[in-house]
């Protein structure tokens, strides 16, 4: 994927027509958010299947589906911001986004700066390598350079294991970066999230998983803001995904991706 998609806007709709009929089953008042404020998400590039550009170009997933189909329920505006983890991240810390919605896991240390939402997807995190690869397992990295992604939960685990297995991490800013560097042989693995990793193994991207950690790395995603702001959109959130779940709408989005 070329850094051209990396800073796409892409304008969430949904919100016009129940804002307004949230307004009036409220008997006028100004509920937050549906006073026409349109929030700020930021999200990664490419994170398949939680947001990535499909063959269409359009910009897709499982975070784009649930983030419209809430929207749509709660009644509230936003505006999709594709900017890459760290960036996202970035932009929540500085004030240019009222929300990340990425695959964020939860974390204690995160918990610290962020308020999450409920959480809307258990993961865990992986080491892939070459498919058909010598490297094994974390006992073969000794000596060897991995691929790691920025800001990251999975080089989190990667950066505790560092030392006792021998490798050095080299740093990337995007997913797709770091599996480029795979497979031209630069690194021997990388380190991602299962769920994101599986579905490029399963699209065919070349790699095999071959160690996993889903004890002390694995987390919940959930949408981050900055801790004691937008309130409001975390509650809308929660109402909303807890409706998406009832419907049956959250099972038919993640079975759009995951079959
Ligand atoms: N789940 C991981 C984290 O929150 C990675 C998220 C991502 O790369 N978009 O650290």
């Amino acid at each position: 994927m070329s850094a051209s998609v990396s800073r796409r806007s892409f304008l969430g709709l949904a919100g016009g027509t129940a804002a307004l009929l949230g307004l009036a089953a409220c008997g006028g008042n100004n509920n937050a958010g549906t006073d026409g404020k349109s929030y700020i998400v930021a999200t990664d590039t490419t994170f398949a299947p939680f947001e990535f550009t499909d063959e269409n170009g359009d910009f897709v997933g499982i975070d784009v589906d649930l983030l419209a189909a809430i929207a749509a329920d709660q009644g509230f505006k936003y505006e999709l911001n594709s900017l890459g983890f760290e960036a996202a991240v970035a932009a929540l810390e500085s004030n240019q986004a009222d929300a990340v919605i990425a695959g964020m896991s939860i974390t204690a240390e995160r918990e610290k700066k962020y308020d999450f939402t409920d959480s809307y997807y258990q993961s865990s995190v992986c080491m892939a390598v070459k498919s058909g690869s010598d490297i094994k397992g974390l006992e073969d990295l000794k000596g060897k350079t991995v691929a790691g992604k920025n800001a990251t939960q999975s080089l989190s685990w990667a950066e505790s294991i560092k030392d006792e297995y021998g490798f050095e991490i080299t740093y990337f800013d995007s997913s797709d970066m770091m599996y480029q560097d795979v497979q031209t042989g630069n690194s021997v693995a990388c380190f991602e999230d299962t769920p994101v990793m599986e579905y490029g193994v399963a699209q065919g991207n070349g790699l095999e998983i071959v160690a996993k950690e889903e004890d002390e790395f694995a987390s919940p995603y959930a949408v981050g803001v900055m801790k004691g702001k937008n309130a409001e959109l975390v509650e809308m959130f929660n109402a909303g995904l807890a409706n998406i779940k009832e419907s049956g709408e959250y099972d038919e989005i993640l079975a759009k991706y995951l079959g």
